[in-house]
């Protein structure tokens, strides 16, 4: 049997930070939609370029390309066993979408962990994190998860760098998106009774400790 898991919530709220560990816990594969158009990004591709004249101005980039990468990331064999999908899906289309996906697979989703802050806490997260440069992608906080030697990776020992969409003004943008477009996915994976609320504003470890427990039912 596979085990779907997408974590749902606000940009800064620690999807990022808790897939990492869920995944080091679970042996499941950390899928995160904003991590793979950065590396489009990076490769120069003709979907980097165009993820990143939306990812610039903290908007949505559209849902038809950013299912079918998706779907692409989600037909890899290290995806057999299930994945934890961190930043997908963003709107109810691609929530849809995303159960056509797992129907083909004879799989669907197994919970939706929704984690939760205040605004004030999410901007102060995404003001201060860094990320790692090396295709893991790791994330640090310069006042909460600092890492032992500034401007350095603690787990590859790559740069850190922030990133242009982590200023104040388009975090405030992004927030102002995820409610608007994101929101009601709450909703809608309530009602089919797999939304469980986690509180996100206490330190990583209280967290995961939340996480699990609902991961072992
Ligand atoms: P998301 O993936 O939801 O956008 P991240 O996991 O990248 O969020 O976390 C955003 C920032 O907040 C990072 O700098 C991370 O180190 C920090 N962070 C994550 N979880 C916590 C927490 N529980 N307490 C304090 N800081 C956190
Ligand atoms: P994230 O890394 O999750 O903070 O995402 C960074 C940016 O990538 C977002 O602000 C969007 O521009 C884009 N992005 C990531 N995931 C999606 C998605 N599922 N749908 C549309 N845009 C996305």
């Amino acid at each position: 049997m596979s085990t779907y898991i997408v974590l749902l919530g606000a940009p800064g709220v620690g999807k990022g930070t808790q897939a990492d560990i869920l995944a080091q816990e679970t042996g499941l594969v950390h899928i995160s939609s904003g991590d793979l158009f950065r590396e489009h990004i990076n490769n120069k591709t003709e979907l980097g370029a165009l993820a990143a004249s939306f990812m610039s101005k903290g908007e949505l980039v559209p849902d038809d390309v950013t299912i079918a990468m998706v779907e692409e990331r989600l037909s890899y064999s290290d995806c057999k066993k299930g994945a934890l999908l961190d930043g997908f899906p963003r709107t109810p289309t691609q929530a849809d979408a995303l159960s056509v996906i797992l129907n083909e697979k004879n799989a669907s989703l197994s919970i939706v962990p929704y984690i939760t802050a205040s605004d004030e806490v999410l901007i102060e997260r995404l003001s201060g994190r860094w990320t790692c440069r090396a295709p893991g992608h790791h994330t640090f906080h310069m006042i909460f998860s600092p890492p032992a030697k500034e401007g350095i990776c603690d787990i590859d020992g790559s740069e850190l760098y922030q990133r242009d969409d982590d200023t104040v003004e388009t975090a405030r943008k992004r927030l102002a998106v995820y409610k608007k477009q994101t929101s009601p996915l709450i909703a809608y994976y309530r009602e089919q009774g797999k939304l469980v609320k986690i509180q996100g504003d206490q330190p990583i470890e209280g967290v995961t400790k939340e996480l699990l427990s609902v991961l072992e039912r």
